[in-house]
């Protein structure tokens, strides 16, 4: 680490690595097989972070490397339509029918920014809406705070996003119907596009009410915008056809990242034929990629959305249920105000006694306790992501030996972590 810090800003090539948000070095990882991770300095960890969320199978998952090695002999790319594309994008649409049409990536930033260009393009609108506490990547349009109070123009919170970019994008509190509905009276003109995570993963795990989604889109419907559903996280994780299957409401455009590529870099965005004929070269609006479509991140997205069946993905689940309700178990044992919730096999947990509904919920979380948490857990060999705002994951690779492993030493580390 001393000498990533010289090459690199924090010493890591992406921030929430550098153990920021709990104090600390981060470990510096050797290799990883099936649920269990191991550091250059020989220590073991259940991996509940899952390179962020990609690796549904687990570490080093036989079929995907099988997949990779097959591939890599033919050659690693050639920047010319090949087979494995079509294959992936039809994995997709099989379980995700309203991608109609779609175009590969190679990050769910990407993804998101291409997204937002085509709503722009078939709206001839420019503001969009977005979520406090909602990520969807670091392009200038996203990277924007919500205000205090209901709903406000917005401001760049990074140095670097011009203030006139800033100034198109609005937010508004996740699960609050009625400032969205403020916002497009206000707005509603002039929206282009309302863009969420439909289960919130980037402020911790946030769940929607029964009515936000469908609010979203009776909203989306009155004004004339587009309903971007950011399923960067969610998708093949929530439900085995995503964010559609789970809670039966349909966005325009969808984004795809992390399982999609099964650990390469690949992501998608795509949605209704008539605004991805919008998109370069069949229509007008440009976004390119020297290696979108690659073939060694095609083949690893096969194999895993291949091995992901509809079986497979609900024994996950059904592991992550158990999971969340024996922390809740030994939280409620241990007198530890805590909430936890799962989708699929995405989870998350907060030390708040009430149910976290929005960023603002999360933020009265006990932080404090969350860091003492990380480190207790981490010396016992679980390893959740270094951050009370981030979520957890589940992959095929956690059976039930390793849940029952996680809750014996999440017990011993909250123990520690309350002094
Ligand atoms: N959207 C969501 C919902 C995400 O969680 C992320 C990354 N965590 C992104 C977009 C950006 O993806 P990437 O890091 O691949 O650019």
């Amino acid at each position: 680490m001393a000498r990533a810090r010289e090459l690199f800003p924090g010493g890591v090539s992406s921030p929430v690595r550098a153990f920021g948000g709990v104090g600390g070095e981060p470990f510096v990882v050797d290799r990883g097989a099936g649920a269990r991770i191991w550091d250059v300095d020989g220590n073991e960890y259940i991996d509940y972070v899952l390179s962020w969320g990609p690796l549904v199978l687990g570490h080093a998952a036989p079929p995907v490397l099988e997949a990779l090695r097959e591939t890599m002999r033919r050659g690693t790319s050639f920047g010319i339509p090949t087979g494995l594309e079509i294959q992936l994008a039809e994995l997709v649409q099989a379980r995700m029918p309203h991608v109609e049409m779609l175009r590969f990536v190679s990050s769910g930033t990407e993804a998101t920014m291409s997204a937002l260009r085509v709503a722009r393009a078939a709206t001839g609108r420019e503001l969009v809406l977005k979520f406090e506490g909602c990520y969807h990547g670091h392009a200038d349009s996203f990277l924007v705070r919500a205000g205090s109070g209901v709903a406000t123009l917005g401001l760049p919170n990074s140095p670097g996003v011009p203030g006139a970019l800033a100034a198109l994008t609005l937010t508004a509190p996740f699960n609050d119907v009625a400032a969205v509905e403020e916002l497009m009276r206000g707005h509603g003109d002039r929206i282009a596009a309302v863009i969420v995570e439909p289960v919130v993963g980037n402020s911790g795990f946030i769940a929607p009410d029964a009515a936000f989604l469908p609010a979203l889109r009776r909203a989306c419907d009155a004004h004339g915008a587009l309903l971007i559903f950011d399923e960067v996280m969610t998708g093949f994780r929530i439900a085995y056809g995503g964010a559609v299957e789970r809670f039966g409401v349909t966005p325009d455009l969808t984004t795809l990242g992390k399982v999609i590529g099964g650990g390469l870099p690949v992501a998608v965005y795509g949605g209704r034929r008539e605004l991805m004929e919008r998109v370069a070269p069949s229509g007008p609006v440009y976004q390119a990629g020297t290696l979108s479509g690659n073939p060694l991140a095609m083949a690893a997205g096969i194999a895993t959305l291949g091995a992901l069946t509809r079986e497979v993905h609900d024994a996950i689940a059904r592991r992550t249920r158990a999971l969340v309700e024996g922390l809740c178990g030994i939280a409620a044992r241990r007198g530890v105000p805590f909430t936890a919730d799962a989708a699929g096999s995405m989870f998350g947990f907060f030390f708040r006694a009430e149910p976290v509904r929005s960023f603002a919920d999360a933020k009265e979380s006990d932080v404090a306790l969350f860091r003492g948490f990380f480190h207790a857990a981490l010396a016992r060999g679980v390893y959740v992501a270094p951050s009370a705002f981030e979520a957890a994951f589940v992959s095929s690779a956690h059976g039930d030996a390793e849940i029952a492993e996680t809750l014996q030493r999440f017990d011993a580390a909250l123990a520690e972590a309350r002094g």
